[in-house]
């Protein structure tokens, strides 16, 4: 079954639509209303075909690639290939990947998760088995999508976000991140720290005591411990349940924060590693052997199943939990974090940009009350829609064969 060889591959982009536009973040000016999926087919003799989105040199932003370059990178690494040149299983678990596929899978992530796909519905079993198993039936899920709204819309204020997290409430999510840092870059700093402080009370108001507030600086706070500390002692009654990013990575300021939130009683977690270019880096280590993280974050589109496998290896011996980030990866990444939550002890929640159905096939694994089933599919058990890609979609698409 893995002496399949890939004889078909293509590059489409697909249209990734927001629940609402994306404002700006600490450090960003925003990311609009539509974010594209680099959707990846490809297909094997067999009659198989995996998908994935290529987040290497197509996926985000600031990364300079093209499409020319990434048909060349996918010729070198799958075309002509048999599955079994890609990864080894052993008793219906990939074991890793093969030496030549490792190298790859290094820079390019996004890979490995194809080759996982691929492999998954050759021998017509679950990417979670061949992860190693399911660990929950449910995977919870947080939108991801409140954003400095309140700066595009000051008639509004805070009320912006609470509005835009109340509907999110009544799609379904139980779980909300708030992006905070408005000290750093977009308002004088004590002004800034008040709107956060503000925007989670308002979001808390909006949402009920239920459900749960996370909170992301992307780095705003940077140098500035003292407003962090106002944030963390004025937010305590709205019971936040992770900081995220409050401040760039360092053993030092994680300690304050671990010193504040002692000193004003909050339990909130510690995550953070987005970030990081080569996970596990020296800095995030020198953390968790301090006890200064929770969980770690970097991104699971971007590093793959087969990176994040050693990464959780590494995370399980300090007892960190894998949070991987999914940020501009759209249906396709809530599904392979699902995916890799499902297979996962220590994984608390999917980050959910809350995308439109767009090119794939509605499946069994559902979400309601602020969960996402997981259900018995080979491989990650999501398809394309032929007759939507076909008429609305084709006509981007860049093919291969060999
Ligand atoms: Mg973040």
């Amino acid at each position: 079954m893995l002496s399949q060889r890939i004889t078909e591959i293509s590059v489409t982009p697909i249209p990734a639509r927001y629940p609402h536009e994306i404002a700006r973040n600490a450090y960003n000016w925003g990311h609009g209303s539509i974010g594209i999926e680099w959707l990846v087919r490809a297909r094997t003799d067999g009659g198989v075909e995996g998908i994935a989105i290529n987040k290497g040199h197509l996926g985000a932003i600031g990364r300079d690639g093209s499409v020319a370059d990434a048909m060349n990178l996918l010729e070198a690494v799958f075309l002509g290939k048999r599955l079994e040149e890609l990864l080894h299983v052993s008793d219906g678990r990939v074991t890793g990947p093969t030496k030549e596929a490792k190298r790859a899978f290094r820079g390019q992530g996004w890979m490995s998760i194809l080759a996982y796909d691929l492999v998954g519905r050759a021998l017509d079993v679950s990417c979670v088995d061949l992860l190693g198993g399911k660990k929950r039936d449910r995977v919870d899920a947080y939108d991801t999508t409140l954003y400095f709204s309140d700066l595009n819309f000051p008639e509004k204020g805070a009320a912006m976000v609470a509005e835009q997290a109340r509907e999110g409430f009544h799609a379904g999510w139980r779980q909300f991140k708030i992006k905070t840092g408005r000290c750093g870059r977009w308002m004088n700093p004590e002004a800034g720290a008040r709107r956060d402080i503000e925007v989670i009370h308002a979001v808390r108001e909006a949402i009920g005591s239920d459900a749960k507030i996370l909170t992301d600086g992307n780095f705003g706070y940077r140098g500035r411990l003292d407003l962090l500390e106002t944030f963390i002692r004025e937010t305590q009654p709205a019971d936040v349940y992770w900081l995220e990013e409050m401040v760039p990575p360092s053993v030092e300021d994680y300690r304050a924060i671990r010193n504040i939130q002692e000193k004003v009683g909050s339990e909130a977690l510690l995550v953070c590693g987005e970030v990081d270019p080569d996970p596990i880096s020296d800095v995030y280590v020198d953390m968790m052997e301090d006890g200064l993280m929770d969980g770690y974050q970097p991104d699971i589109v971007r590093h793959g199943f087969s990176r994040w496998n050693e990464i959780e290896e590494q995370l399980d011996r300090y007892g960190v939990r894998s949070q991987p980030h999914c940020f501009h990866n759209g249906v396709f990444g809530t599904r392979a974090s699902l995916i890799w939550g499902a297979a996962s002890d220590s994984f608390i929640t999917i980050e959910d940009e809350r995308c439109a159905p767009s090119v794939y096939k509605p499946d069994d694994f559902t979400f309601e009350n602020g969960s996402y089933t997981v259900a018995e599919a080979p491989g990650l058990g999501l398809e394309v829609d032929e007759d939507i890609f076909q008429s609305v979609y084709v006509v981007n698409e860049t093919k291969i064969s060999a």
